[in-house]
């Protein structure tokens, strides 16, 4: 369907305009001047040519059939236009016009209108209020850009139209090229992840590059993300992160811009590769872009200088992913055999400042040859003996015959123009310093990682829905969207958590008896729908050894609460098994509300805000996100077991992730949730739950 869009047949631009300073001339004049092979027409109420171009008042009037219309109009005469075009049978729109959602509340509702017509008629839209698309293939330019992008791999989507031309400009001097850019605009129907649907298994199209301000249905889109970097690396850069670039862009495009957190989740469970910087986004792309896919971690480094084959061995460690490659003895013999006594024959390859291209050949090709090494880092300084061109040019036809990705650094400036040329016109990406090159090569291997990745499994508990429904509708009923302790325990145990006995007292004689079965020592705590946090009130007691103990407790820890908070309804105060000491943790879902339930984990206890030591994952949670998400904790190392400590049961900790998830998943309309703390025993011997709250949507 959105071949409508990207390759026409015809194209209309309707609100051409003969006066050069228009931006419907400067339109027409990219649709027809790049060589885009289709026809074209015109749309003005009174001119009769316009650049040549058959001009008709409206396009019902244009005799033949049209795929495409491209709306460079006044904002009040668009959904006329729309309602023509539908009539008129076009089936795919780009609407340049601005004065929609991203101006207020009568635009948005003049946005809606236009989204339903152009459902009304099946066609397909890209915008409101963007630059417009260029596809490369079909050598349409449907922009206002000043320029046509060279021809490429990289297929590229932004929600700032203005990135788009200085991308453009850029690109045309850097030499990247695109297959399609598209300027996303309001993204009123046509939004990322249509187009990451469509991208995804397009032939022409090696890597998908994404500046992203806000998206519009987070679960969809990592649904289908997950699909598409299966087949295709997609990067991405997310804007509006940080507070004060949250600001900017829901003023600039209306989004609404999740929160740090749910992205980050996002991106990682649905593999996109995200980049921090505009650097960084281009960076990754020209290695995916030029190079074929890297097969493994292993890194190789030949240089001409030693320093910066130090600089890149640390890069190289410092991503946790990336290894320097152990070469094999053959390739070493031949390095010996082939260069100076004074060249370092183990990795990484250093041929000395004096080489000439004739080294760079030898130790190169070893290093590509060497069964050991996925890809090849070469470095390059200019140095008086250097022949640069040639170097530059012998790289190139070495790594054109190898199934491994090689990427070069040559450093410099004033000497390298020329070879600078030479390798971006021979795919070979080049990059001004060798951690760069690094990062990118971490790229890579981040999406090899991923695509190697057995498929998600997803485990299904068997578990107690109807009573939790039932709960919930009684809380409702009573006209409350909290649960304490001691509704929430029973959300616990429907869905098979483990919990400490416990019992409500309403009175210091029941309580002694309930703790006189349970046996001692046992835990007091006020049971309260007014009060959510039981300590701040003096509300917990652990440790009570005798009856006498508990019937003292039961008036003080009444009196306490009451002189805190003298309106709240007491039911009483839950008698409670004291539970073994272990590893206190913390196990939370928040909503966000693009992607949905966000779960939390991390090390329990006092400091739990000061430390923010959390990790999350969206759900639904497979099972090796969840192995994944309790490793990604900075102290997990306490987990694993310090000083002869016996490890904890991780693998239980997994389980309730997973529980947790499905509950979520369940139950939509739990918005927050709160396990505080899961005690972890020694493996083998579980976790269970000594406090719970849970928060509805109201
Ligand atoms: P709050 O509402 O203040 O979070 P909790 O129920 O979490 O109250 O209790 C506070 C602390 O008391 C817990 O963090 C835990 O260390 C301890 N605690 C609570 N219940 C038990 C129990 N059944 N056994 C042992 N310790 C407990
Ligand atoms: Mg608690």
């Amino acid at each position: 369907m959105l071949e409508a869009i990207f390759a026409p047949r015809s194209v209309a631009v309707v609100g051409a305009s003969p006066n050069p300073a228009r931006l419907g001339h400067q339109v027409l004049k990219n649709v027809i001047t790049n060589g885009y092979q289709g026809a074209v027409y015109a749309i003005h109420p009174t001119a009769s040519s316009i650049l040549d171009t058959p001009t008709y008042p409206s396009v019902l009037d244009v005799p033949e059939s049209l795929d495409l219309a491209v709306l460079v109009i006044p904002v009040e005469h668009v959904l006329d236009v729309v309602e023509q075009c539908g009539q008129k049978g076009v089936r795919g729109l780009v609407v340049i016009t601005a004065g929609f959602k991203e101006v207020g509340r009568e635009g948005k509702q003049r946005e809606q209108l236009l989204l339903a017509r152009v459902q009304h008629y099946g066609m397909r839209m890209i915008g409101p209020n963007c630059l417009g698309i260029i596809d490369t293939l079909s050598n349409l330019n449907a922009s206002f850009a000043g320029l046509m992008p060279n021809p490429g791999e990289i297929a590229f989507m932004s929600q700032s139209g203005a990135l788009c031309t200085a991308i453009l400009d850029w690109s045309k001097g850097g030499g990247l090229g695109f297959s399609r850019f598209v300027s996303l605009g309001n993204k009123a129907d046509v939004d990322e992840v249509t187009l990451l649907e469509a991208w995804g298994d397009d032939p022409h199209s090696k890597v998908i590059l994404a500046y992203l301000e806000g998206i519009n249905d987070g679960t969809h889109f990592v649904q289908v993300a997950r699909r598409t970097t299966r087949t295709t690396p997609v990067i991405a850069i997310k804007s509006g992160t940080t507070s004060a670039g949250t600001r900017a862009a829901s003023s600039h495009t209306g989004s609404l811009t999740g929160s740090e957190s749910a992205y980050e989740a996002a991106f990682r469970q649905s593999g996109i590769l995200r980049a921090e910087s505009m650097q960084e986004l281009f960076d990754l792309a020209m290695a995916f872009a030029y190079q074929p896919p890297l097969q493994g971690n292993k890194i190789a480094i030949v240089t001409n200088a030693g320093g910066p084959g130090i600089i890149a061995t640390d890069a190289i460690e410092r991503t946790g992913l990336l290894q320097m490659a152990d070469l094999t003895q053959d390739t070493i013999r031949t390095l010996q055999t082939g260069l100076p006594a004074t060249a370092n024959c183990f990795n990484p390859i250093d041929i000395i400042g004096d080489a000439r291209s004739d080294r760079y050949r030898i130790a190169l090709q070893a290093a590509l040859a060497d069964p050991n090494v996925d890809a090849v880092l070469v470095l390059f300084t200019p140095q008086a003996a250097s022949d640069t061109d040639v170097t530059a040019q012998l790289i190139a036809e070495l790594a054109d015959t190898s199934p491994k990705p090689v990427l070069t650094s040559f450093m410099g400036a004033v000497s390298l123009i020329n070879a600078r040329r030479i390798l971006n016109d021979n795919r070979i990406p080049n990059y001004h310093f060798p951690e760069r090159a690094v990062q990118a090569l971490a790229g890579m291997a981040r999406h090899t990682h991923w695509r190697n990745q057995p498929e998600p499994e997803y485990a299904e508990f068997a578990v107690d829905r109807e009573r939790v429904q039932q709960l919930f509708a009684r809380v409702r009923e009573a006209g409350r969207v909290e649960l304490g302790e001691l509704e929430a325990r029973e959300v616990m145990l429907a869905y098979g958590m483990r919990l400490p006995q416990s019992e409500l007292a309403r009175s210091p004689e029941e309580a002694v008896s309930i703790a006189n079965r349970i046996g001692y020592p046992i835990v007091m705590k006020i049971s309260s729908p007014d009060i959510l946090h039981k300590s701040d009130v003096g509300g917990v007691k652990v440790g009570l050894k005798d009856a006498g103990e508990v019937r003292d407790m039961y008036e003080l820890i009444e009196y306490r609460a009451r002189k805190y908070s003298p309106n709240a309804r007491i039911w009483g105060i839950l008698i409670q098994e004291q539970a073994r000491k272990g590893r206190e943790l913390l196990v939370g879902v928040n909503r966000d509300p693009q992607f949905g339930a966000l779960v939390a984990v991390g090390m329990g206890g006092i400091y739990v805000e000061v430390l923010k030591d959390v990790a999350f994952n969206l759900a639904p949670i497979s099972r090796q996100e969840a192995a994944a998400q309790i490793r990604a904790i900075r102290t997990y190392p306490l987990l694993r077991g310090v000083r002869g400590e016996l490890p904890a049961d991780v693998a239980y900790i997994e389980d309730v992730l997973l529980r947790v998830s499905q509950m979520v998943q369940d139950f939509p309309e739990i918005v927050e949730m709160d396990i505080n703390p899961l005690v972890v025993y020694n493996k083998g011997e579980g976790a269970m739950v000594l406090d719970a709250r849970i928060i509805l949507a109201s």
